[in-house]
């Protein structure tokens, strides 16, 4: 089933479906290349298409070997195609899912790969804002690193600036991924590097412990409790490493670490994380995290699926619950009441070493029947708000406070 890509490339097989379209193994003049076929709705947006011929030139000029190059791109026709460096191996978020938590010493690594290139885009003026685990590839034919660890590239550069249009950013929109956003974005500040050392942290954080630190449940809780919340320590980090990650997470995108200095203090403790085991602590219990809403009488409690968080406050008025790791692009930026507002949240506490984790395996597996179920929804979701505002001829967009919100929140 081999296609044509504009007069350069052919694709062979699918490598892989994202939000933004669907990888493809192929060749091109100077070898195999990973295509990114951009989906329809977006390759038919005539703005996006001329954005994404000018951003060209910043996409191509990132050369560094812990980023997956962006090659060329092809437009051709109603196609919209990425032609991207070829990494063989898998997404750092299918290697967690197996292994459900990593060694320190292996996460450590991975993170500073990632932080390294990050220093080079943001030396460059670039941004990432979707630093998550699903953008992050493992290249499993290279040499082993540290603590058994493939080298991590981070790819997906550009594409939440692409789909970011300037009418999508008047302070009303949010781009990314809710688990992984800095507090400022949720507060409607422009997203500066400091965001993507906020989401490498994140992610840090949920490589040793299996669970992000301000995840689960509605979109709308996720965005409060990043701006509201605390990280609560995890059991068993060594010290100077829980140091980092609460200084990178810090609220203040001022207080956190510049990515070169996140590199090299994480290759300084390399070496005393050596042979560690992955740290034992478990999800916290949803039970555990909120207090559930007291059911209106005669009312039937719903069973809670395992990862599933009650008492979640939506900021979203008219939003689907949604724990999925999508990247997303129709979040609103909240109104500050909306996030003051009477929430009964918490900071989610680790349950404790030794406790028994109930039926894991099976919870995994519902975990991913779930994930795939919602990305489905949440795909049909965001195409329904995106595409009505990206083709924003009409007042057809599924999000009407987008109107009310035309002018920055902050005071
Ligand atoms: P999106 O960002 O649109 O959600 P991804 O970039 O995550 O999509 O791509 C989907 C899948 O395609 C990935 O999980 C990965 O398996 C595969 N893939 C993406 N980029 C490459 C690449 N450069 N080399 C090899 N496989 C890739
Ligand atoms: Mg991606």
């Amino acid at each position: 089933m081999a296609r044509k890509i504009g007069s350069r490339y052919t694709a062979h097989q699918i490598l892989g479906r994202g939000s933004a379209g669907t990888v493809w193994l192929g060749e091109g003049p100077e070898g195999p290349v990973a295509v990114k076929m951009l989906r329809e709705d977006l390759a038919s947006d005539q703005e996006l298409v001329s954005r994404f011929v000018q951003e060209r030139t910043a996409l191509l000029g990132l050369e560094h070997p812990n980023i997956v190059s962006v090659r060329d791109l092809v437009v051709d026709g109603n196609d919209l195609a990425l032609v991207m460096d070829l990494v063989r191996g898998t997404d750092l978020r299918t290697r967690l899912e197996r292994e459900r938590r990593l060694a320190p010493e292996a996460a450590v690594a991975i993170v500073a790969d990632v932080t390294e290139g990050l220093a080079a885009a943001h030396a460059a003026g670039v941004v990432h804002r979707d630093v998550k685990p699903e953008n992050v590839l493992l290249d499993m034919q290279g040499p082993l690193g540290p603590g058994g660890s493939h080298r991590a590239l981070l790819t997906d550069f550009g594409v939440a600036k692409l789909i970011d249009t300037p009418r999508r950013t008047r302070a009303t929109k949010i781009i990314g991924t809710p688990d992984y956003l800095a507090p400022e974005i949720v507060e409607g500040l422009p997203p500066r590097a400091a965001v993507d050392i906020y989401a490498l942290a994140t992610v840090l954080y949920e490589l040793l412990a299996g669970f992000t630190p301000f995840g689960g449940g509605h979109p709308g809780a996720v965005l409060r409790r990043h701006v509201t919340e605390t990280v609560v320590p995890l059991p068993g980090i060594p010290e100077e490493l829980w140091q980092l990650l609460v200084q990178c997470l810090a609220k203040a995108p001022a207080s956190r670490l510049r990515a070169s200095e996140l590199a090299a203090r994480l290759r300084e403790q390399l070496p005393s994380l050596t042979g560690l085991p992955p740290l034992d602590v478990d999800e916290p219990d949803a039970e555990q995290d909120e207090a559930p809403d007291p059911p209106e009488p005669g009312e039937r409690t719903p069973p809670l699926a395992p990862r599933e968080r009650r008492g979640a406050v939506p900021l979203v008025p008219g939003a689907k619950p949604d724990s999925n790791r999508d990247t997303h692009t129709s979040m609103r930026v909240p109104a500050p009441d909306e996030l003051a507002g009477g929430a009964h949240g918490t900071a989610r506490v680790p349950r404790s070493p030794g406790v028994p984790r109930p039926g894991s395996a099976r919870n995994r597996a519902a975990t991913r029947r779930r994930r795939a179920a919602l990305g489905a929804a949440a795909l049909v979701l965001v195409t329904a708000a995106g595409v009505g505002t990206w083709l924003a001829t009409s007042d057809s967009d599924a999000t009407p406070q987008d109107s009310e919100h035309s002018t920055p929140a902050n005071p």
